[in-house]
């Protein structure tokens, strides 16, 4: 068995990973994909101390800093459920089983997509998911938010003070945020918001993104904007659904729930990353809890270790 087995690849598994690893305790890392959301990035400027990176550049790194320990390293792997019984088992969707004494678990998250044509076509091309991370790429430009819940209604205020004009499309007849939220981006001149509004296309001219077309659901018709930019906000899922048999705590929108060492619920069991309740979801912060859930299994480790 290992002492430590991190679940995900992402800079929170690996993060994780090289922590454990340096404690010269035996450590694996399985993931699906190794680098996590960071190979679907592009433009990195938020890294501290890096000025600009990309995405699978950093990813590159992450693995290369991990192969310099003796992490025993498998991807193309899912998890497909945990349990406890003298250790820790690890079930894999292929069917195997791996055993642990303790377990870091970083499997993330994903954004919830609209699945309109164009979107996939544009992503990172105009189509944007995280505004703390492509704001700035959007300045002086007139840009689209989609879902009016919080996170639609704090990035339209946030973009509100960096790019030329936000438009905020929300589905339903009314906003879903909080008041305070609400009034604030009501009291902005350069944000708009149409309600009633469904997207049905993101609209670009081969190479970027330079509209959208959606419809008033009120009076059915078919309308166009001129944007740069699509910031899609309609939710954050962390990829948390296999551990619904486990006895690991999940909050209602499916977030492993932490405490300040990482720990979960489940004795051994630590987490860390987007997969958690931590409250913003950025690579550097990924990172810090990828090293504090380590240490919070190695702690767990060597008081477990006499029995
Ligand atoms: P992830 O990166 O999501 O990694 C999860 C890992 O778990 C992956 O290896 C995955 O394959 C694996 N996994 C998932 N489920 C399973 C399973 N069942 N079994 C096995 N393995 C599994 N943040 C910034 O700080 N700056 C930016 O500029 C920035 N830009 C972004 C741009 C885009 C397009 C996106 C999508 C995100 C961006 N982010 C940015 C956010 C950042 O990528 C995440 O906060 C960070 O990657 C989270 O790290 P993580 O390790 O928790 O999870």
């Amino acid at each position: 068995p290992y002492d430590l087995l991190v679940v995900g690849g992402g800079p929170a598994g690996a993060a994780a990973a090289i922590y454990a690893a340096r404690k010269g305790i035996r450590t694996g890392l399985v993931a699906e994909r190794f680098g996590g959301q960071v190979m679907d990035t592009v433009g990195i400027e938020n890294f501290i101390s890096v000025p600009y990176t990309e995405g699978p550049k950093l990813a590159a790194s992450l693995e290369q800093h991990v192969k310099e320990y003796g992490v025993d390293i498998i991807t193309g792997q899912r998890a497909a459920n945990l349990s406890r019984n003298q250790l820790l088992d690890l079930e894999l969707q292929s069917g195997a089983t791996l055993q642990s004494r303790a377990i870091v678990l970083a499997t993330g998250a994903r954004w919830r997509q609209l699945g309109v044509p164009g979107e996939e076509e544009y992503k990172t091309r105009g189509v944007a998911y995280c505004p703390h991370c492509d704001g700035p790429f959007f300045k002086g430009k007139h840009v689209a938010v989609i879902g009016g819940g919080n996170s639609g209604i704090e990035a339209a205020i946030d973009l509100a003070g960096i790019v030329k004009h936000v438009t905020v499309l929300e589905f339903a007849d009314t906003l879903r945020a909080d008041e305070v939220l609400v009034r604030k981006a009501e009291s902005m001149d350069n944000i708009d918001i149409i309600t009633n509004a469904q997207t049905t296309e993101i609209l670009g001219d081969g190479s970027k993104v330079n509209g959208l077309r959606y419809t008033d659901r009120v009076s059915g018709e078919s309308k166009q904007l001129e944007l740069a930019g699509v910031f899609v906000q309609i939710g954050l899922v962390p990829n948390t659904e296999w551990l619904q048999d486990s006895e690991v705590e999940r909050n209602r929108l499916g977030e492993i729930v932490i405490n300040e060492r990482g720990a979960t619920s489940l004795p051994g069991v630590y987490a860390a990353g987007d997969a958690t309740t931590v409250p913003y979801k950025q690579i550097i912060i990924s990172m810090g809890a990828g090293a504090t859930a380590a240490l919070g299994a190695f702690d767990y480790l060597i008081r477990t270790s006499a029995e």
